[in-house]
């Protein structure tokens, strides 16, 4: 198995095929397919000029499924690799099952017209999935992907279970733009302004957006204030791992990125339901996405690193025990070696691990998985080999962020 088409040309998916025109050896055909053709073809130039290696491309709307099936028949794909937007999940999922090829994405589900993650949709694939002897990965991406392999890993050989997670994504890049999403504007704007929700002692407390601000020194980026927030790895993690008491996650942003979002949810300009325009229905989240930086054209730009981790305790024979397990991203780096900054790297490279561990059979029981249901091993050293060498250290004790304030 090596044909391997990938849907979607933004910034995540232009990393993605970079990285795999690198791996020739498990990718030997690579089809880029995206709404867009001429995105398709400046990420296959590129790709090109770095490696030599030629991606076809194909024009896509992977919302329609019989186009989606004759794109993959015509391109002989065993995997699609869904890179596009949340939307499109189960669109390309039902593709597959008319293909019956395998399936990897790297964010859950959203329906379109309720800013809400769930993997509920996703999850009711699974007897389709298994039924046909197909394997579906859902997020293999940095987080959730990483964090949960993480996780994982952490549980398999430091920890006999796990009893608290904070998974702590810091970006300390910095692009000059008085205000710019490092990934799609309008799923980021989604997300920050849906209400934070953490899961303790079996059930989810929820609070408002962007209310719980900790400071925390990140290891080579310095100290940074992270927000408390909802992000979807949390479900299927307090599900597969029934053990947590308590799990939260933890993202850093500016106060300039805070001072900006606050204005336009005031204004009303982060709405996500349709409102007449000049007589024309427009949707205004989605006319600010197209006003924004194009995350894509920050590559070169940005600087500094990113630092994304857990930090997770649980029991061990010698008593409880705390592990900080973290990658370190250089944007700079990350542009001069694909020609994108750090987040669309750190969300494509593990895209990328996924893929080839699908392709090599190592990750391929029928059925429909998230990242920390599979073995961590060979994705944990692909990361190490293929870009996103990752670090683990053992605390003294789980830091007590968050507590004093969530009691006050
Ligand atoms: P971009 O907006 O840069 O790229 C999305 C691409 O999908 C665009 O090329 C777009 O086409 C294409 N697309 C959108 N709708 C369709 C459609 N109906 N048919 C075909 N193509 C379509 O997003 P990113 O690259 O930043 O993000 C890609 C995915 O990665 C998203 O789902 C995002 O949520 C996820 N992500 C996951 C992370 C993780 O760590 N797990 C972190 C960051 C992102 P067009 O160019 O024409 O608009």
């Amino acid at each position: 198995m090596d044909h391997v088409l990938v849907v979607g040309a933004g910034g995540v998916g232009a990393v993605a095929v970079a990285k795999m025109a690198m791996r020739p050896e498990i990718f030997k055909k690579i089809t880029l397919a995206s709404r867009t053709l001429s995105k398709c073809d400046a990420i296959a130039a590129d790709v090109k000029t770095r490696t030599g290696v030629t991606v076809d491309t194909a024009q896509l709307d992977a919302m329609d499924v019989a186009a989606t099936v004759a794109v993959i028949r015509e391109s002989g794909a065993e995997l699609l690799l869904n890179l596009a937007l949340p939307y499109q999940d189960l669109a390309l999922m039902d593709a597959c099952l008319e293909a019956g090829i395998h399936y990897l994405d790297t964010a859950n589900y959203e329906p379109p017209e309720d800013a809400h993650f769930e993997y509920k949709w996703q999850w009711a694939y699974q007897e389709r999935f298994r039924e046909k002897g197909l394997t579906a990965i859902l997020g293999s991406g940095f987080d959730p992907g990483v964090t949960s392999i993480f996780a994982t890993w952490i549980r398999k050989h430091k920890l006999d279970g796990i009893r608290l997670i904070d998974i702590l994504d810091c970006n300390g890049g910095d692009n000059g733009k008085p205000f710019a999403t490092n990934f799609n504007p309008e799923i980021n704007i989604r997300e920050v302004t849906a209400p934070a929700r953490h899961w303790e002692n079996g059930a989810w407390v929820q609070t408002p957006a962007m209310t719980q601000k900790v400071a925390f020194d990140f290891p080579a980026v310095g100290e940074k204030n992270m927000y408390l927030m909802y992000h979807e790895e949390l479900e299927s993690l307090t599900t597969h791992f029934p053990e947590i008491e308590r799990a939260r996650f933890w993202m850093t942003f500016g106060d300039a990125y805070i001072n900006h979002v606050t204005v336009l949810q005031n204004i009303g300009m982060t709405r996500i339901d349709p409102v007449v325009h000049e007589g024309k229905e427009i949707i205004p989240l989605q006319f600010l996405k197209t006003v924004l930086p194009d995350p894509s054209d920050l590559g070169a730009l940005t600087k500094g690193k990113t630092c994304i981790g857990d930090i997770i305790t649980g029991p061990t024979a010698d008593g409880e025990k705390t592990y900080y397990i973290y990658n370190i991203c250089d944007h700079e780096a990350c542009f001069e070696e694909v020609g994108s900054q750090a987040v669309a790297y750190t969300t494509g490279v593990p895209a990328m691990i996924g893929a080839a561990l699908v392709m090599q059979g190592i990750w391929r029981d029928p059925g429909v998985w998230n990242t920390e249901q599979l073995d961590p091993d060979a994705f944990m050293a692909m990361l190490n080999s293929d870009g996103l060498p990752w670090q683990v250290v053992e605390l003294d004790s789980h830091p007590a962020f968050g507590e004093t304030e969530a009691e006050a």
